[in-house]
């Protein structure tokens, strides 16, 4: 890569927010500076000074997670709040003074007592090896602490600027200010990395995966492009500018987009919202959505450690049927723990593949309970709210899974589907539609079985985008599936919120397209710009590209001129 000063050259990566940024780079440090560590190495402390210094140190950072929760909400405040007693926890204390008393000094005695929990929690599997990128957040954050330097991570920029990080934490995202965070640019991180998903929610111009964005120098000027997932370094001033207004002009005018879904010649096409609980469920139902298309039902029980009873959980789902009980519907998900989403009551832990493991409908298997008393609980949610509900299954492979769970589904007279995320279940698809009423493809997890590649992977991004071509052959098969059967097939991955896929998915036949509230309207305006017939072209030349740059190519071409 060039990085002299007044050379313009261009960096490539996946596009996950599609929008334009122009502003100076932010480089994110996630690592503390070695020559302060040196400095710091070498001053020495006798063990018990030691330890009293590690705990004002250890106090300060989890002070500070607990400022950033109590800002936060859902999910990323519960992250924090763990982290914040993680920070102070009597064990890793111990475990640090043990290593002091071994005649280690500071710096190291902190790196071998968080290195020890890293064992300990990664031996564990699950939720607790989940929490090793907490560990190591935590040790980078009092490292700093301990030799005077600021925590390392997201610094609130002081004037607008683009912000430029190896990845992301959970913890570096939380308080991210779109009024100053112009633009998001990743070396690492595929499009269903957490960087990738709170930049959607916020609406923040991002290109992830992007090599050698580490390399370029603090302060050059960048132009952000989301869309095609360059990143123009010293572009020229008055171009880049102009091209920014023109996106912000276009995008102010799909802002006004207020649905219902169809294309620009009529069709319908449902637009609906992903939602988590019953407050992000009450913040979507004012967007222009006709229902949910996506309720996940497990990110309600991250931090449970015993199953919730019945007449609790109904309590929970009812928060999120209310908000919808008026003339829409909401697509219930059963448990998808396990992978990715641990919890505790739940989850089989010690996996050596969790993504390949006991997760989602597989957990039911050995424990039909679980399974059987969430569906009581959807139905007397549904029963007392009065909201059409639809319930579905993840991680189905079968068709008798599917028939299985279809069946009790139907017996509390609820409407049954499955998703589609496993190839196993796209290629049978026309099979799988004969037990249930509905679809919903997966594409997230579709995309990481097809491809072999840990959604979850920084260096495996090119892999784990739903623009490969395979993935679409299995998005196609299945939406002709349900055509042929009239009933419908939706999306519910991140694919639905990409303006242009959602276009290419509809061609292929899918009637409803469900997303993070923040992307209904960009895609339910993009959507009313484009014609049926001309969805169905940019489908054929997406499944005929080679690659999925080529495709995302070939599609912007004929939609976009
Ligand atoms: C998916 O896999 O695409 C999906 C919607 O489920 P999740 O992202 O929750 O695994
Ligand atoms: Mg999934």
């Amino acid at each position: 890569m060039v990085t002299s000063p007044d050379v313009r050259s261009t960096l490539r990566g996946t596009p996950v927010v599609p929008a334009l940024a122009y502003g100076p780079a932010v480089l994110v440090r996630s690592e503390v500076a070695p020559d302060a560590i040196a400095r710091f190495a070498a001053s020495g402390l006798e063990p018990e000074a030691a330890l009293e210094t590690y705990e004002l140190a250890a106090q300060a950072v989890s002070d500070g997670f607990a400022r950033k929760a109590e800002k936060a909400s859902g999910a990323a405040a519960e992250v924090l709040t763990a982290s914040a007693g993680l920070a102070r926890d009597k064990g890793l204390r111990g475990a640090v003074r043990k290593h002091l008393s071994a005649g280690e000094d500071l710096l190291t005695a902190v790196h071998s007592g968080v290195e020890q929990f890293v064992t300990v929690f990664t031996g564990m599997g699950g939720l607790m090896a989940e929490r090793v990128t907490d560990l190591h957040d935590i040790e980078r954050r009092i490292v700093a602490r301990l030799v005077g330097e600021p925590e390392p991570g997201v610094a609130a920029p002081e004037t607008p600027a683009v912000l430029v990080a190896e990845d992301l934490a959970p913890s570096d995202t939380a308080g991210l200010d779109p009024a100053v965070v112009l633009g998001l640019v990743t070396e690492r991180g595929g499009p269903t990395s957490h960087t990738a998903i709170i930049a959607r929610q916020l609406g923040i111009p991002c290109v992830v995966g992007v090599h050698g964005a580490m390399a370029v120098p603090a302060g050059t000027p960048l132009l952000v492009d989301g869309i095609t997932g360059t990143v123009e370094l010293r572009p020229d001033p008055a171009g880049a500018q102009e091209r920014v207004a023109a996106d912000a002009a276009q995008r102010s005018a799909l802002a006004s987009w207020s649905g219902p879904g169809a294309t620009a010649d009529g069709v319908p096409v449902k637009i609906l919202a992903n939602v988590a609980d019953g407050e992000s469920a009450r913040a979507a139902s004012t967007a222009p959505v006709q229902g949910v298309g996506l309720f996940r039902t497990e990110l309600c029980f991250l931090n449970r450690q015993d199953e919730p009873s019945v007449e609790e959980q109904a309590s929970i789902y009812g928060e999120v049927l209310g908000a919808f009980g008026d003339e829409r519907y909401v697509v219930v998900r059963t448990l998808d723990a396990g992978s990715d989403k641990p919890v505790a009551f739940a989850t089989h832990v010690g996996e050596e593949n969790p993504a390949l493991g006991v997760r989602g409908l597989r957990l039911s298997f050995g424990n039909p309970g679980l399974l059987d008393r969430q569906l009581e609980a959807v139905a007397k949610a549904a029963a007392a709210t009065g909201a059409e509900t639809w319930v579905m299954a993840p991680m189905v492979a079968t068709v008798a899974e599917a028939a299985e769970f279809s069946a009790k589904v139907r017996t509390l007279g609820l409407k049954a589907g499955v998703m589609i995320e496993v190839p196993s279940a796209a290629l049978l698809a026309h099979r799988v539609l004969e037990v249930v009423d509905f679809l919903s493809i997966g594409t997230n997890d579709l995309t990481q079985y097809t491809m072999a590649a840990d959604r979850m992977a920084t260096d495996l991004a090119h892999l784990t985008d739903p623009w490969q071509p395979a993935v679409l052959q299995l998005i196609a098969i299945t939406a002709e599936a349900g055509f042929h059967a009239g009933k419908p097939v939706g999306v519910c991955g991140e694919a639905a919120a990409d303006p242009l896929l959602a276009c290419v998915l509809v061609g292929m036949g899918v009637t409803s397209l469900s997303m993070a509230a923040a992307a209904v309207r960009p895609v339910g305006a993009r959507l009313a710009s484009v014609p049926m017939d001309l969805c169905e072209d940019a489908a054929e030349v997406a499944l005929s590209a080679t690659d999925p740059a080529a495709a995302r190519d070939a599609v912007r071409r004929l939609l976009l001129g």
